[in-house]
């Protein structure tokens, strides 16, 4: 069973989310069950500067622009990478610019990247022929779309919708031409509200649509979490799943991880506390006998930051201390460096996006603060569990699903693992990081939660057997795949090549 995997990020190539770690951690996963993935992303810098010796597969023109099509292998990884300096070689992240606005040509960035990936689908341009395509998130969810209205094929298709916050909007004074028939504009297809939604259009179009935790997948059909697109789901609901995330618990492994100043497993708990020394040394935190808290996170409104913002002096009146790792939103930035300026020694910001001390800050703190108000999966929160950091959550998403509150029934069967609140509020919030203080005071309990939030499986077992499952059903309805001998529109070149965005 071959499946092609489209997406915009993977780790360990390039990341600013969960999204990531997903695709990233999914081809591993699926290979147990007779999935072998190859992975199609952009070629931004970072990636072509990771993929050393590549060949180059095809030289085309996609809707205009010209592209090389490469092909590396990028530990145990199989890629495929969509080589544009046009498209993708930018000064600032890689969505937007360095002021944060979206870049304006996005929806040509990733539309071609979606051609791409319906052309490989299709075998046009590569032997290799997968069996079903697997695209994420709006960036990938024209795959689907071009293999259907512009090459007629059958290729069945999956889309996963990791945050339906993101949907690919665009006017149609600013799209330009996405070379698709003229249905493929219309109500049925890419039409939302007057604009165009990439995301709509792979939603009905795609065969399966799978969001990451089924209590996200039956939140998005309200109007409260459905962004607007909760009409068009429900439409689709035949075909929406729900299949919760996993983690990588090779990459995630507090005894192995170097990231770590002293790895531990829950034999060897009392060693995480040489992290926590380590933490509280690294922001001036002195020796604090109350719990440190931590957040490690976008700075959005999403995740609650303006929530935290105002619980920060309870928390720091009642004891306790505070690191944000994050970046995002300009203001929230700003309130939460404030902070630091009012409570030195008590609040901690470090802005920006850093791996390493993510990775710490799981291993060290004491509490993980989530207050998102909505929450597709959340990994953050899974790997707090894995290292020891009890999660505060709010109840949304994914979160009620991986986060068991402690609450006095699950206390007395020894199965709580964290601290969930509703609604999800300041007041709300306050309370939660109050009986975070009472179980930090009671040592015992403390080190229970840790051990049972450690225990916990998260592995990826469970739900890439569903997905093997949904991809092995899907190819089964499909007519059978002729491989095929010569790529037709492909000038393939014998050479291997350095990869450059030359
Ligand atoms: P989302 O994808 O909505 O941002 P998730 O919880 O699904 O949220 O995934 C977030 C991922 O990004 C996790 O791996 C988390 O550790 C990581 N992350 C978020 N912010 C930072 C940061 N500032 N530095 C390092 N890692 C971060």
């Amino acid at each position: 069973m071959k499946v092609l995997s489209v997406t915009s990020e993977l780790f360990p190539l390039v990341k600013t989310g969960g999204l990531a770690d997903v695709t990233g951690a999914l081809p591993k996963a699926l290979s147990t069950h007779g999935v072998e993935t190859r992975t199609l992303l952009p070629g931004y810098p970072r990636v072509l500067e990771r993929l050393g010796d590549a060949s180059v597969l095809a030289e085309l023109t996609l809707l205009g622009v010209k592209c090389r099509l490469l092909c590396s292998e990028v530990e145990g990884l199989e890629l495929y990478v969509l080589d544009s300096p046009d498209l993708y070689d930018r000064r600032g992240g890689l969505y937007v610019d360095e002021n944060g606005f979206d870049y304006p040509d996005n929806w040509k960035r990733f539309a071609a990247l979606s051609l791409a990936g319906a052309l490989l689908a299709d075998g046009e341009l590569d032997p290799w022929r997968p069996h079903v395509v697997h695209a994420h998130d709006w960036q990938a969810a024209m795959t689907p779309v071009y293999l259907r209205h512009k090459l007629e094929s059958t290729t069945p298709t999956m889309l996963t919708i990791h945050n339906l916050a993101f949907q690919g909007q665009f006017s149609f004074e600013r799209l330009g031409d996405l070379q698709l028939p003229s249905k493929s504009y219309d109500i049925g297809c890419l039409e939302y509200y007057g604009s165009a939604s990439f995301l709509k259009a792979g939603i009905q179009t795609s065969d399966i649509v799978t969001t990451v935790s089924p209590t996200y997948a039956r939140e998005i059909l309200s109007e409260t979490l459905g962004m607007g697109m909760e009409g068009v789901l429900r439409a689709n609901r035949s075909k929406l799943k729900g299949i919760v995330n996993g983690i990588d618990t090779e990459v995630w492994n507090p005894a192995k991880d170097s990231c770590l100043v002293a790895t531990f497993d829950t034999e060897k708990l009392t060693r995480r506390a040489l992290n926590r020394q380590h933490l509280t040394k690294l922001f001036d935190f002195g020796h604090p006998q109350g719990p440190v808290f931590a957040v490690v996170s976008r700075l959005t409104w999403q995740k609650g930051i303006d929530l935290l913002i105002e619980a920060v002096p309870h928390l720091v009146q009642a004891g306790g201390r505070l690191i944000v790792c994050g970046q995002g939103d300009r203001d929230l930035q700003d309130g939460l460096a404030n902070l630091a300026k009012e409570y030195p020694e008590k609040v901690a910001v470090s802005i920006g996006y850093n791996e390493g001390l993510a990775h710490l800050i799981f291993g060290g703190s004491d509490f993980l603060i989530q207050p998102s108000r909505f929450e597709p999966c959340g990994l953050t929160q899974l790997y707090a569990l894995r290292y020891g950091a009890i999660p505060i959550v709010g109840r949304t998403g994914g979160l009620s699903e991986t986060i068991i509150d402690a609450n006095d029934a699950a206390t007395a069967i020894e199965t709580a693992t964290g601290i969930q609140f509703h609604p999800v509020n300041t007041d709300e919030l306050k309370h939660a990081i109050d009986r975070a203080f009472e179980i930090h005071e009671d040592h015992e309990s403390m080190r229970k939660l840790q051990r049972h939030g450690m225990s916990a499986d998260f592995t990826w077992q469970c739900s890439a057997r569903r997905y093997a499952r949904m991809f092995h059903e899907m190819s089964r309805l499909s007519p059978r795949i002729v491989p095929l001998s010569v790529p037709p529109v492909a000038r393939r070149l014998q050479t291997s090549t350095k990869a450059s965005a030359g």
